[in-house]
């Protein structure tokens, strides 16, 4: 091979940047990426090829390859480290997992009316602080907060950016060097970063435990309460349940007790649905007009779990206290923005209406018809009949809320089993995930599911022909 004279290897047939500029990849990166990214993903490509090519191993390769190879390379890396760069960021994906309120994968789904009221209303100028009927300035999510009241049977409402921040805003207001008392069998991890104890701890809050794991009576309760008592605390624990043993104080037995006493009663409700989900098996979620007819004097819960919304922490409660929190310079920083009133306000009216089981992807998916989702699976496996290799049939799996919805609550529900007599189920899996739009699935025992309980049905195309194209690779393989 040829050395120069201090003995390094001669990468005169390294391909400069320009050439690597001067290809069509690269012509049609610059127009989506800009010019400036493009150079430096291409400088980064041929910087790559010649560190490697000056080390040890990489020298001996230099003998053996092309200068068209290389700028072949350079490019290959170019457009890799490009499509990196687009997979970073917010790329749709068909959610094949079966799991409904899926957080990693964007949680709810949103409803035709409200992908237009993003689209259509909010997107433009719109009258988010403004009064179309008097001409003059108007009350900032006014509307979505009446329909939540509406429908909730509280008297006021406020709406912030999650329901962790709806949690620290509440305790910060009204027990902020004051006393929470939370039994120990609610002081849960909410996934992620959200702990109860962490929000009170920041929210300035002392935590006053009580109970055990398994049980907490009214009397733990009514024995915790000092001078400085400023709430009681009750939280949904979400994503696990304790069974066996138990016991808890019924709400109202706490809304009575705080009335007594002059004393806050808050639901960390979470999940919380508005209607009636006792049909799906989720009669134990927090039902939000419940709590609140049960006495609750402020209750949170998510805009985007079972309610089906956008992302968003609802606060429904008594008048006074939902007052205090708007007024609050916190609400400031907390509130949100025109797009998730827009999006919030189409959910709810989907509610007001009574059609929020087939206009709302949440609730349409969790009461999807078993008869119909086999049919459709069934469909979907004679689809795939013939594909290079693929076994597909039909079999059964437990379904999944998620989104920390319902533990527990894992009814049977169809899917198709796929395997491949080359190919592991993991391998199967990467190839979803790198095909357009990537395809999320489930892999149990060496298997890879696919539950269509969670693709919209005008998505089946797309999945039968994500998984055509991620077979055919096997040809080139
Ligand atoms: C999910 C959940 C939260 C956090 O809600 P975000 O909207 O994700 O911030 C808080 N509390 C409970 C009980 C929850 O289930």
């Amino acid at each position: 091979m040829t050395k120069l004279a201090d003995n390094k290897p001669d990468l005169r047939i390294l391909p400069p940047v320009s050439d690597v500029l001067a290809t069509d990849a690269a012509a049609e990166i610059g127009e989506a990426g800009g010019q400036r990214h493009l150079s430096d993903l291409a400088r980064a490509a041929v910087d790559s090829l010649r560190s490697e090519l000056n080390s040890p191993d990489g020298a001996g390769m230099l003998a053996f390859v092309s200068r068209e190879e290389l700028l072949e390379e350079a490019v290959r890396r170019l457009r890799a480290a490009w499509r990196a760069d687009q997979n970073a960021g917010i790329r749709k994906v068909i959610n094949a997992t079966g799991v409904i309120v899926h957080t990693n994968l964007g949680r709810a789904p949103l409803s035709a009316d409200a992908v237009k009221a993003l689209a259509e209303t909010a997107a433009g100028y719109c009258t988010l602080e403004y009064d179309i009927e008097k001409g003059s300035r108007g009350k900032r999510g006014a509307r979505a907060e009446a329909l939540l009241a509406e429908l909730t049977g509280a008297e006021a409402a406020v709406i912030v950016n999650n329901c962790a921040a709806a949690a620290f805003f509440i305790l910060t207001v009204f027990a902020k060097g004051g006393e929470a008392i939370v039994s120990r069998g609610e002081l849960v991890e909410i996934g992620g970063d959200f702990r109860i104890p962490d929000v009170l701890k920041q929210s300035g809050t002392k935590l006053i435990e009580i109970g055990t794991t398994n049980r907490t009576r009214i009397s733990d309760y009514e024995n915790a309460i000092g001078p400085d008592t400023a709430v009681l605390l009750k939280v949904h624990t979400s994503n696990y349940k304790i069974i066996g043993f138990t016991e808890a104080p019924p709400l109202k037995a706490l809304a009575e007790l705080a009335d007594q006493q002059g004393i806050l009663l808050y639901e960390d409700a979470g999940s919380g649905a508005i209607a009636d989900l006792g049909a799906f098996g989720l009669g134990d979620e927090p039902n939000i007009g419940r709590s609140v007819s049960d006495g609750a004097h402020l209750v949170s819960f998510s805009g985007d779990k079972l309610l089906g919304g956008p992302q968003a922490g609802l606060i429904v409660g008594k008048a006074e206290l939902i007052e205090k929190l708007r007024m609050h310079p916190l609400y400031r920083a907390l509130r949100v923005d025109k797009l998730i009133y827009a999006a919030l306000e189409a959910t709810l009216d989907a509610y007001r209406r009574g059609s929020e089981q087939s206009d709302i992807p949440v609730l349409k998916m969790l009461s999807a018809n078993k008869e119909d989702l086999e049919a459709r699976t069934a469909k979907f496996v004679e689809r795939l009949a013939g594909l290079n290799g693929l076994k597909a049939e039909i079999s059964t799996s437990e379904m999944a809320v998620g989104g920390g919805a319902a533990p527990g609550v894992n009814p049977e529900t169809p899917v198709a089993v796929l395997s491949h007599e080359d190919l592991s189920a993991v391998e199967i899996e990467k190839r979803l995930r790198s095909t357009q739009p990537a395809v999320i699935a489930r892999i149990a025992d060496d298997k890879l599911l696919v539950d269509l309980r969670t693709v919209d049905e005008r998505d089946d195309v797309l999945l039968a022909r994500a998984l055509e194209n991620a077979m055919n690779d096997v040809v080139q393989v």
